[in-house]
């Protein structure tokens, strides 16, 4: 039995990738551990969110993280700014974190590149990753499964961890990183070189899990792909196709090789049918949980429960952090 955390950001709705790089594992990792799901709103916000969509997608993750299966009785699913313990403790990691590491992360640089020059840039876009730091630590976590995408922060994670405990108080556990074998990396429709993100602007370049049947099938059409008209998996040469196969492939539990031989001879129109098929057939069922879900009362009592949960939890290490550190009064 492990202690499990993962956080996913309100900043937009769900993608397939999300799903098949994070939530689908999470299903399988909650029936063995003790596991912390988490709504990182203080996340999102280091980029410009509007306040009512943000309101929305908090809710609407809720929804979505239920529907696909976490169960509220064996796992504590919360909004992170209703646990303050998060941005706490995400100061205290913030005065042990160099600048010169944070600039060095990926994401920093990806964000800030896209936004018009410095001036337009957060400072909290820099110092997101001691915040997820502080995320994972609060809870004991030994392990922390996520997509590709968050390997590097998951190392500062660590990083930040050993630093504290060897210049203060042997008080975190190390989280080990568990990334997915299949599904690690679903790459965006319309630029198969990138990963798909439920923040891009562009709607073609992903599947929402709340798109409907016939917006899938036009996505999935119009995903870019190349021309030789072969269906083999070949990430570095046939990007476009790859993904699909590794989408269809994750959707419908058949492997790539089956997809391989199934689509022999026959053209892309017809295996982005039937890679559309896969993807409708897996979020039919969650759809339909998420529109009972979404206005009931039942949510709103999950999410103060898992509050109340995850405080209790978070508190009793930030109070150990803060005695470490030398903050307040002994009491
Ligand atoms: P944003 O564009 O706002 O950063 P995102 O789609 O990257 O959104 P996150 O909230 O950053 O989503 O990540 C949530 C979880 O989904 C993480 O575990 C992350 O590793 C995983 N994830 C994100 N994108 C993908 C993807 N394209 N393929 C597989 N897993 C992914
Ligand atoms: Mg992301």
């Amino acid at each position: 039995m492990h202690t499990i955390f993962s956080g996913i950001q309100p900043s937009g709705t769900l993608t397939i990738g999300n799903y098949l790089g994070a939530i689908q594992h999470f299903i399988e990792l909650q029936k063995e551990n003790d596991c912390y799901f988490c709504i990182v709103d203080e996340h999102a916000i280091t980029v410009p969110q509007d306040r009512l969509k943000l309101r929305n997608n908090i809710r609407s993750l809720a929804a979505l993280y239920l529907a696909s299966g976490i169960n509220p009785e064996k796992s504590t699913l919360f909004i992170q700014s209703e646990v303050p313990a998060h941005t706490q403790l995400g100061w205290m990691l913030q005065s042990i974190s160099y600048i010169g590491e944070l600039e060095r992360m990926t994401q920093f640089k990806d964000k800030a590149a896209k936004s018009a020059g410095k001036e337009a840039v957060s400072s909290a876009l820099l110092t997101y990753p001691p915040l997820m730091a502080s995320d994972i630590l609060l809870y004991k976590t030994d392990v922390v499964p996520v997509g590709e995408d968050q390997k590097q922060h998951l190392e500062l994670t660590r990083n930040l961890a050993e630093r504290f405990n060897n210049k203060f108080n042997d008080i975190f556990t190390i989280p080990e990183v568990r990334i997915p074998e299949v599904g690690a990396r679903i790459m965006s429709l319309q630029d198969p070189t990138k990963k798909m993100s439920k923040s891009d602007e562009n709607e073609k370049a992903f599947i929402s899990m709340l798109d409907e049947p016939k917006k899938i099938e036009k996505k999935i059409k119009s995903a870019v792909t190349d021309s030789d008209g072969i269906v083999t998996f070949d990430a570095e040469n046939k990007p476009g196709i790859s993904n699909l196969l590794t989408i269809h492939s994750s959707c419908s539990g058949e492997s790539i090789e089956n997809l391989e031989t199934a689509f022999a001879g026959k053209g892309y129109g017809e295996f982005k049918q039937a890679t559309a098929k896969a993807v409708i057939d897996i979020l039919k069922p969650i759809q339909e949980r998420y529109n009972e879900l979404i206005n009931s009362e039942k949510l709103d009592e999950i999410l103060d429960k898992g509050a109340d949960n995850a405080s209790f939890e978070a508190n009793k290490v930030l109070k150990k952090a803060k005695k470490a550190m030398g903050l307040g009064r002994v009491k």
